[in-house]
């Protein structure tokens, strides 16, 4: 091991996953038996602005319990988890919860006026459209989201399926992108507070995948109250976690990570991301302390 290599070893855990409940093609119950398959001993469901898959990810890994009582099999310890959109001076950035309590009220109250905002976002993105002569059904558009946040990509599907662009990049070029003609920007989720709801509802909050955004932003959040930074994801080269690992390491706070796990076939898969099982532990402890 060199000096500022991140000592990352492992693969038996997965701290980032999705589920059908936001944008991931898998059930709860689907994600909670691949990682047993694949012998991982803890598995986070962290669904975009949601903690709904929650509840069945834990009633899915008591039913596997029952099933395989009495042989050695591993079976992966649930960790309640969401994922939040957010913005902070003009950046999107994604803020992870870990061991929250995905029924508090204060949690449930601002994931639903999120969603309401979204809503009537995508509603004005709509009119928009409408008004430019290349209409889509709301209906269509909110029943491609189910029980997830609407967003432009459910637009896009929508144009592409009325037959008013040639493809999902043309939509957004044309109209939905930030220089599109029926732009709308999306309603702000301070990335403080979303760090700050987490800690209310118990939780641990990670920042998701900084990639190459400014040291002060987090410096930010660490005083607003983060646990942990993502070192580890799929879309950080060697250089980026090295970076993220030494500035987890001066803010004192938990070097942490996860694949991204969105279905498989699509990117990394669950559990493949070398996050050490420590994380896991410092993460539990900082929960508990706030
Ligand atoms: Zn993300
Ligand atoms: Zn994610």
């Amino acid at each position: 091991m060199t000096g500022g290599h991140p000592p990352a070893r492992g693969g038996r855990i997965e701290l980032h996953a999705h589920t059908h409940f936001s944008d991931g093609t898998l059930s709860p119950a689907e994600l909670v038996t691949l990682a047993a398959e694949r012998g991982l001993t803890a598995l986070a469901i962290t669904d975009h602005d949601s903690v709904e898959g929650v509840p069945h990810a834990f009633a899915a890994a008591d039913a596997l319990r029952t099933v395989r009582t009495g042989e050695d099999a591993t079976l992966p310890e649930v960790v309640a988890g969401i994922e939040i959109s957010s913005t902070l001076e003009g950046n999107d950035l994604h803020v992870l919860g870990y061991f929250l309590d995905w029924r508090s009220e204060v949690l449930g109250a601002r994931l639903e006026r999120f969603r309401e905002e979204r809503r009537a976002r995508a509603r004005q993105i709509l009119q928009r459209l409408a008004s430019l002569g290349v209409p889509v059904e709301e209906e269509e558009v909110f029943a491609a989201a189910g029980p997830g946040v609407v967003g432009r990509p459910h637009i896009a599907n929508a144009l592409l399926r009325a037959g008013h662009v040639p493809t999902i990049d043309v939509a957004f070029q044309r109209y939905l992108g930030t220089r599109g003609s029926a732009f709308v920007p999306r309603p702000a989720f301070p990335s403080g507070e979303a760090v700050r709801v987490i800690r209310e509802a118990g939780g641990a909050a990670v920042l998701a995948h900084p990639a190459a955004i400014t040291t002060r932003l987090v410096e930010q959040l660490a005083e607003a109250g983060l646990a942990g930074i993502e070192v580890w994801h799929p879309q950080h080269g060697m250089a980026t976690q090295r970076r993220w690992y030494e500035v987890a390491r001066t803010l004192g706070l938990v070097p942490s990570g996860g694949s991204d796990f969105h279905g498989p076939h699509r990117g990394v898969g669950l559990g493949e991301m070398p996050v050490p099982e420590r994380a896991l532990a410092d993460l539990r402890a900082r929960a508990k302390a706030a």
